[in-house]
C-alpha cells in the first residue's frame, strides 16, 4: 500500500505530577503514524489560560521550538493533535488543536475523524454570518458552540452538548477550557479513544493505547461510543467525572441516534500500531488471527511466505503459521523514506515505492514466493512490486491480501481515493490478478474478516469501504465539504 491516509490522533493529559507538555509529545510521538503533515500542542495553565503552538511537520519538528512557558510547572492540563491533511491545503492554519476565544473564554480543540455533515452546517453558519478561518470539519464545533453562548448561559458544557447533537459522523474530540479538559466519541464509535491513568497522578486519554507506555501510565479502558468525560481541574487537585459513561446510557448525550456501534475494522487490518489495544481488542493479535485466516480461506502452494513490511508484517505472520510454510524477508525496507502516501504527486509516489521497498534476491532467487499485503489500493504500487519480485528471481507471484476488496470511499476519517481509481471498485479478483501479473490472488472474507475481532460483536464494526453498507447515510453530494 499506501495511498490511504487518516485524519489524525490525539493525545490530552490532566493533573498529571510531570511535565505535562512533555507528556503529550511523548502521546503525540507514539501515534506519528496517524499523521506526519502537522502537530501541535494546547497547554493550560494555573492562571486559566491557554497556549497553543502548532506548526507543519512532526512532533520532534513542534519540540524543537516549544515555547519555554509552555514546558513550565504552571502547565496542569494539554491536548495535542498529529494531522494527515488532506483537503484545506497544508497550510498550519488547518493543523490542531484550534484555539478560539469565545465570549472572552478561551478554548482549545483538537479533533480525529470526519464529520460527515460538515459541509451543511458550515454552509448553514456562513448565511448566518460566521465567518471561518480554516477548511478544516472541526472548527465547524466551535461556530455551533458559540452560537449556544447566549441561552445558555455561557455554559460551555451545555454549549458543547448542544453542539456535538448536530454532528453527524466520526468525532472524537479533545476540548481543552480553562475548567479543564472534555473528552468526546462520537455515538458509532468510528475513531478509537482510550483513558490511561498515569503512574503517580494525572489521566491520559489518547487514539491508541501505545501512547500509554511511553507516558507512564495504564491502560483503564475505551472511552464509550456516546461518551463525553469531563476532567475538572481547580489548580491542585484533578478528578476525573464522568458526565456520561455508563454503556447503555449513550442515549442521554444523544438521544435521537441508536446505539449499534460502527468502530472502523480498517484501523485494525492497517492503521492502528501493533501495540496497541483498539476497541478492546489487540491489533497485534487481530493481525495475526486475520492471517491465519485468509490461509484457511486461500491457501498458497509456495516455498515462502513473505510480507510487504511493515504493515502486512503480523497478517504475513498467522498466515506463515497457519500453513507452516517458512516467513521470510523477501523485501528490504528504507526507513528513511517516510510513509509513501504523504507524497502529493502520483509521479513522485511511484518512484517513491520502489525507493521505500526492495527486493532482496538472494531471499526469492528460484523461489514460488506468497506476499501477504494489507490491501490492494489503486493497484499501481503493488505492480510495481510484483514486476520488481520477478526480475529478482521469483519463479511464481502469489499474492494474500488481509482484508477484502477495497471497493467504497470512506466519510469517517480515513482518506481513500476516489472511488474510480480504487482497482476493485472496476474490475473482478481474477481481473487484478491478471493486471497485477499475479500466479494466484486471494482477499480475506468480510465475514472471516469480522470474525477475527472478539471484544465487540462483528455488527457493531463499519465495513462500509468494503460493502457499500454505510451505518450512516455518506453525504448527499459524496462531499464533506
Ligand atoms: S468505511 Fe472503511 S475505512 Fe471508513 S470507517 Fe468504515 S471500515 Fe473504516
Amino acid at each position: 500500500m499506501k495511498q490511504i491516509g487518516e485524519y489524525c490522533g490525539l493525545c490530552g493529559v490532566i493533573g498529571a505530577e510531570k511535565s505535562i507538555t512533555a507528556l503529550v509529545a511523548e502521546g503525540l510521538f507514539a501515534q506519528q503514524h496517524r499523521g506526519q503533515e502537522a502537530s501541535g500542542i494546547a497547554t493550560l495553565d494555573k492562571n486559566k489560560e491557554i497556549q497553543l503552538h502548532k506548526k507543519n511537520g512532526l512532533v520532534s519538528d513542534l519540540m524543537l521550538d516549544i515555547p519555554s512557558e509552555m514546558m513550565s510547572s504552571e502547565v496542569i492540563g494539554g491536548i495535542g493533535h498529529v494531522r494527515y491533511g488532506t483537503f484545506g491545503g497544508s497550510s498550519v492554519l488547518n493543523a490542531q488543536p484550534i484555539l478560539v476565544r469565545m465570549a472572552d473564554i478561551p478554548v482549545a480543540i483538537a479533533h480525529n475523524g470526519t464529520i460527515s455533515n460538515a459541509g451543511v452546517i458550515r454552509r448553514s453558519l456562513q448565511r448566518k454570518g460566521h465567518i471561518f478561518q480554516t477548511n478544516t470539519d472541526t472548527e465547524i464545533v466551535l461556530h455551533l458552540m458559540s452560537r449556544e453562548l447566549e441561552d445558555t448561559d455561557y455554559n460551555i458544557e451545555k454549549c458543547l452538548q448542544l453542539a456535538i447533537s448536530k454532528l453527524e459522523g466520526a468525532f472524537c474530540l479533545l476540548l481543552l477550557v480553562p475548567q479543564g479538559m472534555y473528552v468526546i466519541r462520537d455515538s458509532k464509535g468510528f475513531r478509537p479513544l482510550s483513558l490511561g491513568k498515569i503512574r503517580g497522578g494525572g489521566w491520559i486519554v489518547a487514539s491508541e493505547t501505545i501512547a500509554f507506555p511511553v507516558t507512564d501510565a495504564e491502560y483503564v479502558r475505551e472511552i464509550y461510543p456516546g461518551e463525553m468525560l469531563f476532567f475538572p481541574v481547580d489548580g491542585e487537585n484533578t478528578t476525573c467525572e464522568p458526565i456520561s459513561s455508563i454503556p447503555g446510557r449513550e442515549q442521554e448525550l444523544f438521544p435521537e441516534r441508536n446505539t449499534r456501534y460502527a468502530q472502523c475494522i480498517f484501523e485494525h487490518v492497517y492503521f492502528a500500531r501493533p501495540g496497541s489495544y483498539v476497541f478492546g481488542d489487540s491489533v497485534y493479535e487481530v493481525r495475526i488471527k486475520m492471517g491465519r485466516q485468509l490461509a484457511r480461506e486461500y491457501p498458497a502452494d509456495c516455498d515462502m511466505v513473505m510480507p510487504v513490511p511493515d504493515s502486512g508484517m503480523f497478517a504475513a505472520m498467522g498466515f506463515a503459521r497457519e500453513l507452516g510454510l517458512p516467513l521470510d524477508m523477501g523485501f528490504t525496507r528504507n526507513h528513511y523514506v517516510g510513509r509513501t502516501f504523504i507524497d502529493p504527486g502520483h509521479a513522485t509516489r511511484a518512484a517513491m515505492v520502489m525507493r521505500k521497498l526492495q527486493p532482496i534476491p538472494e531471499a526469492i532467487k528460484g523461489k514460488r514466493v506468497c506476499v501477504v499485503e494489507d490491501s490492494i489500493v489503486r493497484g499501481t504500487t503493488s505492480k510495481a512490486r510484483i514486476k520488481a519480485l520477478r526480475e529478482a528471481g521469483a519463479l511464481e507471484v502469489h499474492m494474500r491480501i488481509s482484508c477484502p476488496p477495497h471497493m467504497y470511499a470512506c466519510y469517517f476519517g480515513i482518506d481513500f481515493p476516489e472511488e474510480n481509481t480504487l482497482i476493485a471498485n472496476k474490475y473482478s479478483v481474477e481481473e487484478i490478478r491478471e493486471i497485477l501479473n499475479l500466479d494466484s490472488l486471494g482477499y480475506l472474507s468480510v465475514e472471516g474478516m469480522l470474525g477475527c475481532v472478539s471484544a465487540h460483536k462483528p455488527e457493531n464494526y463499519c465495513a462500509a469501504c468494503f460493502t457499500g453498507d454505510y451505518p450512516v447515510p455518506p453525504p448527499v453530494s459524496g462531499s464533506i465539504r
